[in-house]
């Protein structure tokens, strides 16, 4: 029998998207949404016109039969137009599934297909990859192009001449002879602003199970096969209204937000929600992502906070050092995704006066669960070098870190273990449900990560469990091995990989991106490493690259540089020789 409770005496409404929509349309009806175009030409909107637009959405939707909890895909960049789908697909109780158009096809057609997506909306200027992956994905009925009719048609003929650019007359008669084919046998191919002319500008939003299904992401997959996770209302909702909190995102209607990190890579961490809870104006940058033009976006739009992964940060700084200046209001960047470095932050703290906030967060996390945000208690020194590291747990997310047997680590600062995490935006299983067995240990979801957690509740990500170094049955942090590299000027990008060693297990090889024009040596970057890390970290190698692999997401891909330096042996271990090779010189 259930222990009896007096009912509180308050209104039950469930948390919903659709909720934010509401709210965002009548106070906020006219702080704008921008969005830049592929000819980096603005379009300007409002929240109280992107309201009635999206309602028109869900009213075309439904006349596409999409039904309640049926999968819509998008594979697109970050607009407003997009926006009108991340509020209409799960207001009217669709499920919403944001695709990254620079996984490789085979992923792609895997996560199509696992999703069942029944209608999937795309930038025209992804209609050749839509083109070539069509045929595999039997489940999609309706393919939508993020355009007017006018953009579909010149899209069609540039992905048809396209086909045979670079090839010989006849090759490229033929490619293009494909091309048209496949264009052609698209089910259903239609464009945007034509599924949205006639409809109504409102909709009567239904009352939701908040903890219904609304949205869907798939982890970038690093082994194996990408896995979804399926966010609910309830836990989109807690996740938005706890992030613009003053210690966290600190956002409020008078800011003016462009989110750099695209909106298929977890939503964009959050913002097109949360933008909509404090009706900040927003500022969608399309694909436009080089330093250049995030520059002269965020100046133009007067942004005051943006939010992306280091290596966007990192060109975005390298522009404002050409152009000696800031963008005019910015004041500050969120970076999480992968390790901020600290010379990263530092340049935009001491050289711009530009406030960095560092998270941490995964797509089981829908993403925020740490950041780094300083008390006025906190001593001015621990202040000044808080945003090294990713900062304490939002209220809803608990965190914590064990040892190998499962144990409490003691939570010192210093001590390592794997971090665990619970909370009201982590995810207890992978879609579908019942699929495959739930990866919670205890109630707590592994993620992979590798942490420390000094006495204030402060994480440090020491590392990537995969990437962790194993050198002679101690960790070598790959990740403070790269952050001092860094720290020379000379030094644009910096990864250490762990690769074999019969002595030592693993050591550390360090591949280096030198800095346009630098001249810095192996021997230099060794000196700067010798400063900050214990002897027996340094790398046995440096090697000088042109440029480090990224994942679709824009983290650097430690898998792949594996995969290259497979065969690389250290100078101080014996080339592996053959048994053929041992057996000839032996003479036998
Ligand atoms: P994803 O699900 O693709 O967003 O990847 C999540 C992973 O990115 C985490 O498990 C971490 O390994 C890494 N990550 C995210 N944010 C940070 C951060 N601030 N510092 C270090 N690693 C991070």
């Amino acid at each position: 029998m259930s222990t009896p409770f007096i009912r509180g005496q308050m209104m039950e409404q469930p948390l919903l998207i659709s909720s934010i929509l509401t709210h965002a349309s009548q106070a906020h009806a006219t702080t704008e949404v921008v969005s830049s175009t592929a000819t980096g030409a603005v379009v300007r909107s409002t929240w109280g016109q992107l309201a009635g637009r999206a309602a028109q959405l869900a009213h075309a939707l439904d006349a596409l039969g999409i039904k309640r909890e049926t999968r819509v895909g998008t594979l697109a960049w970050n607009s407003a137009r997009h926006l009108e789908l991340y509020y209409a697909v799960p207001g009217m109780g669709a499920i919403l599934h944001t695709i990254n158009p620079r996984l490789f096809p085979e992923q792609l057609r895997y996560i199509v297909n696992d999703a069942a997506d029944q209608a999937v909306f795309f930038d025209p200027a992804l209609l050749p990859l839509v083109a070539s992956l069509a045929a595999d994905l039997p489940t999609v009925r309706h393919w939508v192009a993020l355009c007017n009719a006018g953009e579909l048609a010149a899209a069609v003929s540039e992905a048809t001449a396209a086909a045979g650019k670079a090839l010989a007359p006849d090759d490229a008669a033929a490619a293009q002879a494909t091309m048209a084919r496949r264009l052609a046998a698209l089910p259903d191919l239609r464009d945007y602003e034509s599924l949205l002319q006639t409809q109504p500008t409102t909709f009567a939003w239904p009352e939701l199970p908040e903890t219904a299904a609304a949205a869907l992401c798939y982890t970038s997959g690093t082994t194996g096969n990408p896995k979804g996770v399926l966010y609910s209302h309830r836990s989109t909702l807690m996740h938005s209204l706890v992030s613009i909190a003053p210690d966290v995102l600190n956002l409020s209607a008078r800011d003016t937000v462009l989110p750099v990190v695209p909106m298929f890579h977890v939503n964009a961490w959050g913002l097109p929600f949360s933008g909509g809870i404090v009706g900040c104006k927003m500022v969608m940058p399309g694909a436009r992502l080089d330093g250049d033009s995030v520059f002269d976006l965020l100046d133009s739009e007067a942004v005051t906070i943006s939010v992306g992964v280091p290596t966007v940060w990192l060109s975005l700084l390298q522009t404002m050092r050409a152009r000696g200046r800031k963008p005019s209001a910015l004041k500050r960047l969120m970076v999480g995704g992968a390790a901020c470095p600290p010379a990263l932050s530092d340049a935009y703290v001491n050289e711009f006066g530009i406030e960095v906030l560092h998270g941490w967060g995964m797509t089981e996390t829908s993403p925020i669960a740490a950041l780094a945000a300083p008390r006025n208690t906190t001593p001015a020194e621990v202040a000044a070098t808080l945003r090294y590291r990713q900062g304490r747990a939002l209220f809803g997310i608990r965190i914590e870190i064990f040892d190998q047997a499962g144990q409490p680590v003691v939570h010192d600062g210093r001590s390592t273990g794997n971090l665990m995490v619970r909370g009201h935006w982590v995810a207890d299983s992978y879609f579908p449900a019942g699929r495959a067995q739930s990866p919670l240990v205890d109630g707590w979801f592994p993620t992979g990560d590798v942490a420390n957690i000094d006495h204030e509740g402060i994480v440090q990500i020491t590392d990537r469990s995969k990437d962790v170094i194993k050198s002679g049955g101690e960790w070598i942090s790959s990740i403070d091995l790269e952050n001092a590299a860094l720290a020379h000027p000379g030094v644009a990008e910096a990864a250490a990989i762990g690769l074999p060693h019969p002595k030592w297990d693993e050591r550390p090889l360090l591949l280096v991106v030198r800095r346009e024009g630098a001249q810095v040596t192996r021997e230099q970057v060794l000196d700067v490493l010798s400063g900050k890390v214990a002897r027996w970290w340094l790398p046995n190698d440096v090697i000088f690259v042109q440029s480090l692999p990224h994942t679709a997401t824009g983290k650097i891909s430690k898998l792949t540089l594996r995969q290259e330096y497979r065969d690389y042996r250290f100078a101080d271990v014996e080339p592996i020789v053959t048994h053929a090779a041992r057996a000839t010189a032996a003479g036998q």
